[in-house]
């Protein structure tokens, strides 16, 4: 796929080659909304409202307590585990669905240090999103000692790396900007100085392809609301290497991580392999609805999904700088689309206002603090016409300084 000059026509054409549109009809979205917001809050699957309305009324409302073993709930965070893990790189057994993401990294991270006894320090990102930092920080108030928190710049990691590093903590796409770390190249370094590498696949998992087992990284987190389209406050996952399962046991021991909850015992004993990483019963509705955006994820080409999502973030910059420019907006993501996760950021200097118009239009993307207009673009349901008329609006609310209206200046509390 190129991108072409934008324009509407350009816009159509290519969606008349997408190889992935045919996808978009497995969702269910508003048709006067164009959505470039799932990479904090993925869109609906239709599937899902059939399928948690049979969980809900057969498996639950005939089976009852049965339904642990007739439907195995018991073996879900295994199973969608595993699946989640033919995303990401991940062998079958190194990977559980479980918790949220802050919940399965502070056990990661947990057991990266208890690995790591005599060596000092976290190396993470300035920039990290803050709920990795503050699990850390709990961590680190918890367990005492003499552990610290070392907070650099993307460019300063690698040089700080020594033999007092213990684990090295990123999130391998920004947030804020969207700029991709090189996970190989990184992973390498940190181990080149005996270090651990936790990476956050937030904002990887789902929208390109990952490879866990080849870049030789030793645990992995990640979030299912995101691109996997689970739903609102989906589980979450977790990926330990095979070679540091059974090293350690993490410390937030539930029934569900013991080698045999059902004998009740009395003392905890950890499981064998990734089912240590378990905690307490598994959410089995909210599973079920991540269980369907993981299968529309695993049914598609996820290098047919980076191609798409490379061209759709490069045709809105390039449209967007057409449209509008002088209006003091700046590209804060990579130009380079291989440098890029699946989202475009501009700075400007009201952005919070300019959000808050794009949305009265109909255009969803969100602000992030302090200065930062964010646009996900998810391959299995965005088209390049929504990518036009996104930079059509967005010129528009600036050419009109529709934004600085007083309704757009007041701030909700989820931005
Ligand atoms: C979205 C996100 C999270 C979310 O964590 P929750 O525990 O699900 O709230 C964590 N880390 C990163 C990098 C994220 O982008």
């Amino acid at each position: 796929m190129t991108t072409a000059v934008p324009s509407l026509a350009a816009a159509e054409a290519l969606d008349q080659q997408d190889p992935l549109a045919s996808r978009r009809a497995l969702f269910d979205l508003p048709a006067d909304v164009i959505y470039l917001d799932g990479n904090s809050l993925g869109a609906l699957p239709k599937d899902v409202a059939a399928r948690t309305a049979t969980v809900v009324s057969t498996e639950w409302g005939q089976s009852l307590i049965r339904g642990w073993n007739t439907h195995d709930w018991i073996g879900m965070p295994a199973r969608v585990g595993d699946k989640i893990g033919q995303l990401i790189g991940a062998a079958p057994g190194t990977v559980v669905c479980a918790d949220s993401t802050s919940v399965n990294l502070f056990k990661v991270l947990a057991a990266a240090l208890a690995l790591r006894p005599d060596r000092r320090d976290i190396i993470s990102q300035r920039d990290n999103f803050p709920t990795d930092l503050y699990m850390a920080q709990g961590l680190i108030s918890l367990t005492g000692g003499d552990r610290r928190l070392r907070l650099l710049d993307d460019a300063n990691v690698i040089p700080a790396l020594s033999e007092d590093t213990a684990v090295l903590m990123l999130t391998e796409v920004d947030y804020r900007t969207g700029a991709k770390l090189d996970m190989v190249a990184i992973t390498q370094a940190a181990h080149d100085v005996g270090a651990l590498v936790i990476w956050d696949l937030a904002h990887s998992a789902g929208a390109f392809p990952v490879d866990l087992t080849r870049a030789g990284a030793d645990f992995a987190v990640g979030c299912g609301y995101k691109y996997l389209n689970g739903g609102p406050g989906a589980p979450a996952f977790l990926y330990v290497a095979p070679a540091h399962q059974d090293d350690f046991a993490q410390p937030l021991s539930g029934w569900m991580g013991h080698a045999s909850p059902f004998t009740f015992e009395p003392d905890y004993r950890p499981a064998v392999g990734i089912d240590r990483y378990l905690c307490g019963t598994p959410s089995v509705l909210a599973m079920s609805a991540l269980d369907v955006g993981v299968d529309i994820a695993l049914e598609a080409d996820m290098g047919a999904i980076r191609a798409k999502s490379i061209a759709l973030c490069d045709f809105f910059i390039t449209a967007v700088e057409q449209l509008a420019p002088g209006h003091g907006l700046q590209l804060v993501s990579p130009r380079d689309g291989t440098l890029r996760g699946s989202q475009v950021s501009f700075a400007h200097s009201d952005g919070y206002p300019v959000m808050q118009a794009l949305i009265a239009r109909g255009v969803i993307g969100d602000f992030r603090a302090p200065n930062i207009l964010r646009f996900g673009f998810t391959p299995l349901y965005v088209r390049f016409t929504d990518t036009w008329r996104a930079a059509e609006t967005l010129a528009d609310i600036l050419a009109t300084r529709a934004w600085d209206d007083p309704a757009f200046h007041a701030r909700k509390s989820v931005t």
